[in-house]
Protein backbone atom coordinates (compact mmCIF):
# COMPACT_ATOMS: atom_id res chain seq x y z
CA UNK A 1 0.00 0.00 0.00
CA UNK A 2 1.51 3.06 -0.54
CA UNK A 3 2.28 5.34 2.37
CA UNK A 4 -0.44 8.03 3.05
CA UNK A 5 -1.00 10.70 5.48
CA UNK A 6 -3.23 9.61 8.57
CA UNK A 7 -6.76 10.63 8.72
CA UNK A 8 -7.45 14.16 10.22
CA UNK A 9 -8.99 17.39 9.48
CA UNK A 10 -5.76 18.79 7.25
CA UNK A 11 -5.13 15.34 5.33
CA UNK A 12 -9.05 15.76 4.26
CA UNK A 13 -8.06 19.12 2.88
CA UNK A 14 -5.01 19.46 1.39
CA UNK A 15 -4.76 21.05 -1.48
CA UNK A 16 -1.90 19.26 -2.95
CA UNK A 17 -1.62 15.39 -3.96
CA UNK A 18 2.03 15.61 -5.71
CA UNK A 19 3.73 12.41 -5.11
CA UNK A 20 7.65 11.76 -5.28
CA UNK A 21 9.01 8.79 -5.87
CA UNK A 22 11.08 6.60 -3.79
CA UNK A 23 14.87 6.18 -4.13
CA UNK A 24 16.33 3.98 -6.29
CA UNK A 25 20.01 3.62 -6.91
CA UNK A 26 23.05 6.21 -6.17
CA UNK A 27 22.99 9.88 -6.59
CA UNK A 28 25.59 12.39 -5.60
CA UNK A 29 24.82 15.79 -3.94
CA UNK A 30 25.91 18.67 -1.86
CA UNK A 31 23.29 18.09 1.19
CA UNK A 32 21.32 15.17 1.92
CA UNK A 33 18.29 15.92 4.34
CA UNK A 34 16.64 13.23 6.07
CA UNK A 35 13.16 13.72 6.65
CA UNK A 36 10.25 15.76 4.84
CA UNK A 37 9.00 17.54 7.90
CA UNK A 38 9.22 21.64 8.17
CA UNK A 39 12.63 20.90 9.63
CA UNK A 40 13.94 18.94 6.33
CA UNK A 41 11.50 20.93 3.51
CA UNK A 42 12.25 24.48 5.61
CA UNK A 43 16.59 23.29 5.41
CA UNK A 44 16.33 22.17 1.78
CA UNK A 45 14.32 25.61 0.87
CA UNK A 46 17.18 27.51 3.02
CA UNK A 47 19.81 25.32 1.28
CA UNK A 48 18.40 25.61 -2.83
CA UNK A 49 18.06 29.31 -2.20
CA UNK A 50 21.79 29.62 -1.37
CA UNK A 51 22.97 27.57 -4.02
CA UNK A 52 22.78 24.34 -3.12
CA UNK A 53 22.29 20.81 -4.64
CA UNK A 54 20.21 19.58 -1.95
CA UNK A 55 18.00 15.81 -1.59
CA UNK A 56 15.30 14.91 0.68
CA UNK A 57 14.93 11.45 1.70
CA UNK A 58 11.28 11.31 3.72
CA UNK A 59 10.37 7.70 4.97
CA UNK A 60 6.65 8.07 4.41
CA UNK A 61 5.37 11.25 2.80
CA UNK A 62 5.99 14.99 3.03
CA UNK A 63 4.14 16.14 5.99
CA UNK A 64 3.63 12.78 7.73
CA UNK A 65 4.80 13.26 11.13
CA UNK A 66 4.17 16.33 13.27
CA UNK A 67 4.55 19.02 11.00
CA UNK A 68 1.46 17.39 8.89
CA UNK A 69 -0.67 17.44 12.26
CA UNK A 70 0.25 19.98 14.49
CA UNK A 71 -2.18 22.66 16.06
CA UNK A 72 -0.94 25.70 13.37
CA UNK A 73 -0.21 27.81 16.04
CA UNK A 74 2.70 30.17 14.55
CA UNK A 75 4.33 31.32 17.80
CA UNK A 76 7.43 33.80 18.07
CA UNK A 77 10.56 32.44 19.40
CA UNK A 78 11.34 29.11 20.19
CA UNK A 79 11.07 26.88 23.98
CA UNK A 80 13.28 27.44 26.61
CA UNK A 81 14.02 30.93 25.98
CA UNK A 82 14.72 31.49 29.73
CA UNK A 83 17.26 28.76 29.65
CA UNK A 84 19.24 30.58 26.24
CA UNK A 85 19.35 33.75 28.46
CA UNK A 86 20.69 31.85 31.68
CA UNK A 87 23.44 30.30 29.86
CA UNK A 88 24.16 32.79 27.09
CA UNK A 89 23.70 35.64 28.86
CA UNK A 90 23.84 38.83 26.46
CA UNK A 91 24.56 37.06 23.41
CA UNK A 92 21.79 34.83 24.27
CA UNK A 93 18.98 37.81 24.22
CA UNK A 94 20.51 38.82 20.81
CA UNK A 95 19.78 36.04 19.78
CA UNK A 96 16.42 35.98 20.88
CA UNK A 97 15.61 38.84 19.76
CA UNK A 98 17.02 38.42 16.13
CA UNK A 99 15.00 35.46 15.87
CA UNK A 100 12.31 35.60 17.59
CA UNK A 101 9.84 36.36 14.38
CA UNK A 102 12.59 34.63 11.55
CA UNK A 103 10.38 31.74 11.16
CA UNK A 104 7.30 33.74 10.54
CA UNK A 105 9.23 35.99 7.81
CA UNK A 106 10.40 33.19 6.43
CA UNK A 107 6.89 31.15 6.02
CA UNK A 108 5.17 34.52 4.82
CA UNK A 109 7.85 35.71 2.47
CA UNK A 110 7.53 31.65 1.09
CA UNK A 111 3.61 31.80 1.48
CA UNK A 112 3.89 35.12 -1.27
CA UNK A 113 6.73 33.94 -3.16
CA UNK A 114 5.09 30.51 -3.90
CA UNK A 115 1.63 31.06 -3.76
CA UNK A 116 1.14 28.52 -1.07
CA UNK A 117 -2.52 28.47 -0.01
CA UNK A 118 -2.55 27.38 3.91
CA UNK A 119 -4.99 29.26 5.55
CA UNK A 120 -2.31 31.42 7.17
CA UNK A 121 -3.98 34.05 9.80
CA UNK A 122 -2.58 36.44 12.23
CA UNK A 123 -3.16 36.76 16.10
CA UNK A 124 -2.25 34.48 18.80
CA UNK A 125 -3.23 34.71 22.56
CA UNK A 126 -1.81 32.87 25.73
CA UNK A 127 -4.76 33.15 28.09
CA UNK A 128 -4.25 32.88 31.86
CA UNK A 129 -5.19 29.47 32.86
CA UNK A 130 -4.68 30.89 36.62
CA UNK A 131 -5.71 34.68 38.07
CA UNK A 132 -1.61 34.15 39.31
CA UNK A 133 -0.39 33.59 35.50
CA UNK A 134 -1.48 36.97 34.65
CA UNK A 135 1.73 38.18 36.75
CA UNK A 136 4.00 36.47 34.22
CA UNK A 137 1.65 37.57 30.97
CA UNK A 138 2.03 41.08 32.12
CA UNK A 139 5.71 41.28 33.20
CA UNK A 140 6.68 39.39 29.37
CA UNK A 141 4.89 42.04 27.93
CA UNK A 142 6.52 44.93 30.11
CA UNK A 143 9.92 43.32 29.15
CA UNK A 144 9.52 43.02 25.59
CA UNK A 145 7.86 46.82 25.11
CA UNK A 146 11.09 47.74 27.13
CA UNK A 147 13.71 46.22 24.59
CA UNK A 148 12.05 47.64 21.59
CA UNK A 149 10.72 44.48 21.02
CA UNK A 150 7.01 44.95 21.80
CA UNK A 151 4.97 45.38 18.29
CA UNK A 152 1.82 43.66 18.74
CA UNK A 153 1.64 42.73 21.86
CA UNK A 154 -1.08 43.58 24.38
CA UNK A 155 -2.28 42.47 27.90
CA UNK A 156 -6.13 41.79 27.72
CA UNK A 157 -7.43 42.14 31.20
CA UNK A 158 -10.12 39.64 33.15
CA UNK A 159 -12.88 42.01 32.83
CA UNK A 160 -12.18 42.21 28.74
CA UNK A 161 -12.10 39.03 28.06
CA UNK A 162 -15.51 38.61 26.37
CA UNK A 163 -13.41 40.71 23.79
CA UNK A 164 -11.30 37.83 22.71
CA UNK A 165 -12.73 34.67 23.71
CA UNK A 166 -16.55 33.07 24.46
CA UNK A 167 -15.30 31.19 27.43
CA UNK A 168 -15.02 32.04 31.51
CA UNK A 169 -12.36 29.53 31.91
CA UNK A 170 -9.83 32.09 31.91
CA UNK A 171 -8.38 35.51 33.63
CA UNK A 172 -6.71 37.42 31.30
CA UNK A 173 -4.94 37.18 27.93
CA UNK A 174 -1.69 38.27 25.98
CA UNK A 175 -2.48 38.50 22.00
CA UNK A 176 1.20 38.66 19.75
CA UNK A 177 -1.06 40.17 16.69
CA UNK A 178 2.72 38.96 14.65
CA UNK A 179 1.77 35.76 15.22
CA UNK A 180 -1.38 33.69 14.18
CA UNK A 181 -2.34 30.03 12.74
CA UNK A 182 -2.39 28.39 9.65
CA UNK A 183 -2.68 24.71 8.21
CA UNK A 184 0.59 23.31 8.56
CA UNK A 185 0.22 20.11 6.29
CA UNK A 186 -0.59 22.41 3.41
CA UNK A 187 2.17 24.73 4.28
CA UNK A 188 4.43 21.76 4.22
CA UNK A 189 2.99 20.58 1.16
CA UNK A 190 4.06 23.91 -0.42
CA UNK A 191 7.02 24.45 0.51
CA UNK A 192 8.03 20.93 -0.63
CA UNK A 193 6.41 21.71 -4.11
CA UNK A 194 8.26 24.98 -3.73
CA UNK A 195 11.35 23.56 -3.06
CA UNK A 196 10.87 20.83 -5.93
CA UNK A 197 10.59 23.41 -8.22
CA UNK A 198 13.65 25.27 -7.64
CA UNK A 199 15.58 21.60 -8.17
CA UNK A 200 15.36 20.00 -4.98
CA UNK A 201 15.33 16.24 -5.40
CA UNK A 202 12.97 14.74 -2.96
CA UNK A 203 11.91 11.19 -2.57
CA UNK A 204 9.18 9.96 -0.27
CA UNK A 205 8.37 6.24 1.04
CA UNK A 206 12.71 6.09 1.55
CA UNK A 207 12.90 5.46 4.72
CA UNK A 208 16.62 6.03 5.76
CA UNK A 209 18.22 2.67 7.13
CA UNK A 210 22.35 4.07 7.74
CA UNK A 211 23.47 7.66 8.32
CA UNK A 212 27.22 7.82 7.90
CA UNK A 213 29.75 10.47 8.37
CA UNK A 214 33.25 10.35 7.94
CA UNK A 215 35.05 11.45 5.05
CA UNK A 216 32.76 10.77 2.80
CA UNK A 217 28.90 11.11 3.88
CA UNK A 218 26.54 8.98 2.77
CA UNK A 219 23.01 8.02 3.72
CA UNK A 220 21.34 4.65 2.54
CA UNK A 221 18.02 3.16 1.68
CA UNK A 222 16.79 0.11 1.18
CA UNK A 223 17.09 0.68 -2.65
CA UNK A 224 19.51 3.76 -2.84
CA UNK A 225 22.34 5.44 -1.68
CA UNK A 226 23.11 9.28 -1.51
CA UNK A 227 26.31 10.53 -1.22
CA UNK A 228 26.78 14.77 0.16
CA UNK A 229 29.02 16.65 1.31
CA UNK A 230 26.70 17.49 4.48
CA UNK A 231 23.84 15.18 6.53
CA UNK A 232 20.98 17.05 8.03
CA UNK A 233 18.91 14.81 10.25
CA UNK A 234 15.73 17.24 10.37
CA UNK A 235 13.65 16.06 13.11
CA UNK A 236 13.48 13.05 14.79
CA UNK A 237 14.08 9.96 12.81
CA UNK A 238 15.14 7.11 13.63
CA UNK A 239 16.27 5.92 17.57
CA UNK A 240 19.73 4.22 15.65
CA UNK A 241 20.39 8.03 14.82
CA UNK A 242 20.58 9.12 18.09
CA UNK A 243 24.01 8.65 18.58
CA UNK A 244 27.02 10.85 20.53
CA UNK A 245 25.31 14.15 21.47
CA UNK A 246 21.66 12.75 21.20
CA UNK A 247 22.00 10.11 23.00
CA UNK A 248 19.59 10.13 26.34
CA UNK A 249 18.43 13.66 24.69
CA UNK A 250 14.79 13.73 23.40
CA UNK A 251 11.55 11.99 24.29
CA UNK A 252 8.77 11.85 22.03
CA UNK A 253 5.51 12.44 23.98
CA UNK A 254 1.76 12.36 22.25
CA UNK A 255 -0.69 15.33 21.68
CA UNK A 256 -3.99 14.85 20.46
CA UNK A 257 -6.42 17.00 18.45
CA UNK A 258 -10.10 17.01 18.13
CA UNK A 259 -11.85 18.63 14.97
CA UNK A 260 -15.30 19.56 15.33
CA UNK A 261 -18.09 19.85 12.31
CA UNK A 262 -18.21 23.73 10.84
CA UNK A 263 -19.72 26.07 13.48
CA UNK A 264 -22.37 28.63 12.09
CA UNK A 265 -21.19 31.82 11.95
CA UNK A 266 -22.88 32.84 14.61
CA UNK A 267 -21.38 30.19 16.88
CA UNK A 268 -18.05 30.88 15.26
CA UNK A 269 -18.28 34.42 16.72
CA UNK A 270 -19.15 33.69 19.74
CA UNK A 271 -16.48 31.28 20.54
CA UNK A 272 -13.91 33.41 19.24
CA UNK A 273 -14.80 36.45 17.84
CA UNK A 274 -11.20 37.82 16.35
CA UNK A 275 -10.94 34.29 15.11
CA UNK A 276 -7.39 34.09 17.41
CA UNK A 277 -5.17 30.86 18.07
CA UNK A 278 -4.78 30.44 21.37
CA UNK A 279 -2.95 28.39 23.99
CA UNK A 280 -3.53 28.51 27.82
CA UNK A 281 -0.80 29.00 30.22
CA UNK A 282 -0.31 25.75 31.71
CA UNK A 283 2.36 23.49 31.28
CA UNK A 284 0.90 20.58 29.96
CA UNK A 285 -2.00 23.01 27.82
CA UNK A 286 -4.49 22.75 26.09
CA UNK A 287 -4.45 24.91 22.87
CA UNK A 288 -7.41 25.85 19.86
CA UNK A 289 -8.03 27.56 17.23
CA UNK A 290 -11.19 27.98 14.38
CA UNK A 291 -10.36 26.46 11.05
CA UNK A 292 -10.73 28.21 7.64
CA UNK A 293 -13.87 26.06 7.84
CA UNK A 294 -15.03 27.20 11.30
CA UNK A 295 -14.48 23.93 12.80
CA UNK A 296 -12.63 24.47 16.40
CA UNK A 297 -9.73 22.33 16.26
CA UNK A 298 -8.83 21.95 20.27
CA UNK A 299 -5.91 19.91 21.28
CA UNK A 300 -3.90 18.92 24.29
CA UNK A 301 -2.11 16.33 25.97
CA UNK A 302 -4.80 14.13 26.96
CA UNK A 303 -3.11 11.50 28.88
CA UNK A 304 -0.25 11.19 31.34
CA UNK A 305 0.73 7.77 30.70
CA UNK A 306 2.65 8.23 27.77
CA UNK A 307 0.21 5.96 25.91
CA UNK A 308 -1.95 6.80 23.42
CA UNK A 309 -5.47 6.77 24.86
CA UNK A 310 -7.91 4.11 23.13
CA UNK A 311 -10.64 6.89 22.28
CA UNK A 312 -9.23 10.52 21.75
CA UNK A 313 -12.67 11.73 20.94
CA UNK A 314 -14.18 10.87 24.02
CA UNK A 315 -10.92 11.82 26.31
CA UNK A 316 -10.39 15.39 24.77
CA UNK A 317 -14.73 16.16 24.30
CA UNK A 318 -15.01 16.89 27.90
CA UNK A 319 -12.33 19.36 28.23
CA UNK A 320 -13.79 21.24 24.39
CA UNK A 321 -16.77 21.39 26.98
CA UNK A 322 -15.89 22.80 30.04
CA UNK A 323 -13.58 25.34 28.52
CA UNK A 324 -17.41 25.91 25.45
CA UNK A 325 -20.11 24.71 27.19
CA UNK A 326 -22.25 26.19 24.02
CA UNK A 327 -20.20 23.38 21.89
CA UNK A 328 -21.74 21.11 23.87
CA UNK A 329 -23.55 18.45 21.61
CA UNK A 330 -21.36 19.95 18.86
CA UNK A 331 -20.27 16.82 15.88
CA UNK A 332 -16.50 15.78 16.56
CA UNK A 333 -15.63 14.89 12.54
CA UNK A 334 -11.73 13.90 13.04
CA UNK A 335 -9.55 12.93 15.63
CA UNK A 336 -5.56 12.54 15.52
CA UNK A 337 -2.30 12.30 17.42
CA UNK A 338 1.33 12.99 16.89
CA UNK A 339 4.46 13.16 18.32
CA UNK A 340 5.81 16.58 20.46
CA UNK A 341 9.64 16.00 20.97
CA UNK A 342 10.55 17.11 24.25
CA UNK A 343 14.33 18.17 25.10
CA UNK A 344 14.29 18.31 29.04
CA UNK A 345 16.22 21.99 28.62
CA UNK A 346 13.46 22.52 26.27
CA UNK A 347 16.03 24.33 24.24
CA UNK A 348 15.75 23.16 20.66
CA UNK A 349 18.62 20.46 20.12
CA UNK A 350 20.70 21.90 16.70
CA UNK A 351 24.39 20.99 16.32
CA UNK A 352 26.47 18.28 14.79
CA UNK A 353 26.47 14.58 15.69
CA UNK A 354 30.20 14.79 13.41
CA UNK A 355 31.72 17.17 11.96
CA UNK A 356 29.30 16.94 8.47
CA UNK A 357 26.34 15.76 10.18
CA UNK A 358 24.07 18.10 11.52
CA UNK A 359 21.15 17.62 13.54
CA UNK A 360 17.63 20.01 14.55
CA UNK A 361 15.26 18.50 16.55
CA UNK A 362 12.97 18.88 19.93
CA UNK A 363 11.08 21.88 19.52
CA UNK A 364 8.96 20.80 22.48
CA UNK A 365 5.84 21.60 20.63
CA UNK A 366 6.73 24.75 19.19
CA UNK A 367 7.77 23.98 16.17
CA UNK A 368 5.90 25.70 13.22
CA UNK A 369 8.31 28.82 13.72
CA UNK A 370 11.11 27.22 14.78
CA UNK A 371 11.82 25.06 12.66
CA UNK A 372 12.29 27.27 9.85
CA UNK A 373 14.60 29.30 12.32
CA UNK A 374 16.60 25.71 12.39
CA UNK A 375 16.37 25.28 8.70
CA UNK A 376 17.91 28.86 8.29
CA UNK A 377 20.24 28.53 11.12
CA UNK A 378 21.36 25.14 9.89
CA UNK A 379 21.68 26.47 5.84
CA UNK A 380 23.60 29.28 7.05
CA UNK A 381 26.58 26.94 8.75
CA UNK A 382 26.79 24.80 6.31
CA UNK A 383 27.05 28.14 3.99
CA UNK A 384 30.26 29.05 6.30
CA UNK A 385 28.58 31.60 8.69
CA UNK A 386 28.74 29.69 12.12
CA UNK A 387 27.69 32.87 14.69
CA UNK A 388 24.35 31.61 15.35
CA UNK A 389 24.68 27.85 15.10
CA UNK A 390 27.74 28.39 17.78
CA UNK A 391 25.28 29.94 19.82
CA UNK A 392 22.91 26.64 19.45
CA UNK A 393 25.68 24.39 20.13
CA UNK A 394 26.99 26.01 22.96
CA UNK A 395 23.65 25.20 24.85
CA UNK A 396 24.12 22.44 27.69
CA UNK A 397 21.68 20.29 27.44
CA UNK A 398 20.58 17.51 30.21
CA UNK A 399 20.50 13.85 29.21
CA UNK A 400 19.02 11.00 30.69
CA UNK A 401 21.57 7.95 30.61
CA UNK A 402 18.15 5.44 30.84
CA UNK A 403 16.77 3.77 27.71
CA UNK A 404 14.20 5.29 25.67
CA UNK A 405 11.59 3.07 27.39
CA UNK A 406 12.34 4.41 30.97
CA UNK A 407 13.13 7.92 30.51
CA UNK A 408 9.63 8.10 28.52
CA UNK A 409 8.03 6.80 31.99
CA UNK A 410 10.09 9.61 33.64
CA UNK A 411 8.96 11.78 31.32
CA UNK A 412 5.62 10.93 31.85
CA UNK A 413 5.87 11.07 35.55
CA UNK A 414 7.31 14.67 35.16
CA UNK A 415 4.47 15.79 32.90
CA UNK A 416 1.88 14.34 35.55
CA UNK A 417 3.57 16.76 38.77
CA UNK A 418 3.14 19.54 36.42
CA UNK A 419 -0.01 18.44 35.67
CA UNK A 420 -1.00 18.21 39.54
CA UNK A 421 0.81 21.92 39.63
CA UNK A 422 -1.39 23.47 36.59
CA UNK A 423 -4.29 22.47 38.63
CA UNK A 424 -3.58 23.16 42.08
C1 LIG B 1 -0.46 17.10 17.88
C2 LIG B 1 0.62 18.14 17.77
C3 LIG B 1 0.31 19.48 17.88
C4 LIG B 1 1.30 20.45 17.75
N1 LIG B 1 0.94 21.76 17.73
C5 LIG B 1 1.87 22.71 17.46
C6 LIG B 1 1.46 24.06 17.26
O1 LIG B 1 0.27 24.41 17.30
N2 LIG B 1 2.43 24.99 17.03
C7 LIG B 1 3.75 24.64 16.94
O2 LIG B 1 4.58 25.53 16.74
N3 LIG B 1 4.16 23.35 17.04
C8 LIG B 1 3.24 22.38 17.28
N4 LIG B 1 3.62 21.07 17.34
C9 LIG B 1 5.04 20.73 17.14
C10 LIG B 1 5.42 20.77 15.67
O3 LIG B 1 4.46 20.11 14.90
C11 LIG B 1 6.79 20.09 15.48
O4 LIG B 1 7.73 20.72 16.34
C12 LIG B 1 7.32 20.18 14.08
O5 LIG B 1 6.34 19.82 13.15
C13 LIG B 1 8.56 19.31 13.93
O6 LIG B 1 8.88 19.20 12.57
P1 LIG B 1 9.99 18.19 12.09
O7 LIG B 1 10.16 18.35 10.63
O8 LIG B 1 11.19 18.36 12.94
O9 LIG B 1 9.40 16.75 12.46
P2 LIG B 1 8.30 15.91 11.66
O10 LIG B 1 7.26 16.78 11.08
O11 LIG B 1 7.85 14.84 12.59
O12 LIG B 1 9.10 15.30 10.45
C14 LIG B 1 10.02 14.26 10.58
C15 LIG B 1 9.89 13.41 9.33
O13 LIG B 1 10.93 12.45 9.30
C16 LIG B 1 10.42 11.29 8.69
N5 LIG B 1 11.26 10.16 9.07
C17 LIG B 1 11.28 9.47 10.22
N6 LIG B 1 12.21 8.48 10.17
C18 LIG B 1 12.79 8.57 8.96
C19 LIG B 1 13.81 7.82 8.31
N7 LIG B 1 14.43 6.79 8.92
N8 LIG B 1 14.15 8.18 7.05
C20 LIG B 1 13.55 9.22 6.42
N9 LIG B 1 12.58 9.95 7.00
C21 LIG B 1 12.20 9.64 8.26
C22 LIG B 1 9.00 11.18 9.23
O14 LIG B 1 8.19 10.36 8.39
C23 LIG B 1 8.58 12.63 9.27
O15 LIG B 1 7.85 13.01 8.12
C24 LIG B 1 2.66 20.07 17.52
C25 LIG B 1 2.98 18.72 17.42
C26 LIG B 1 1.98 17.76 17.53
C27 LIG B 1 2.33 16.32 17.40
Amino acid sequence: MPATHINSYYAATANDDTRYPALKGTIKTDVCVVGGGFSGISTALSLVERGYQVVVLEANRIGWGASGRNGGQMIAGISGEHRIEGQLGEAGRKLLKDIRYLGHDIIEKRIERHQIRCDLKHGWMEVAARPRHMDGLRSYVAERQAAGDGDGLEVVEAADMGRVIGSRSYHGAMIDRRSGHLHPLNLALGEARAAAGLGVKIFEESPVTTVSGGAKPFVATEHGRVEANAIVLAGYSDPSFQTGPLRGLLFPTGSYIIATEPLSERVAQEVSPQDLAVADSNVVLDYFRLSADRRMLFGGRCNYSNRDPRDIRETLRPRLEEVFPQLKDVRLDYAWGGKIDIVLTRVPAIGRREPNVYYMQGYCGHGVNATHIAGDVVAEAIAGTMERFDLFEKIRHVRLPVGQFLGNQLLALGMLYYRLRDVL
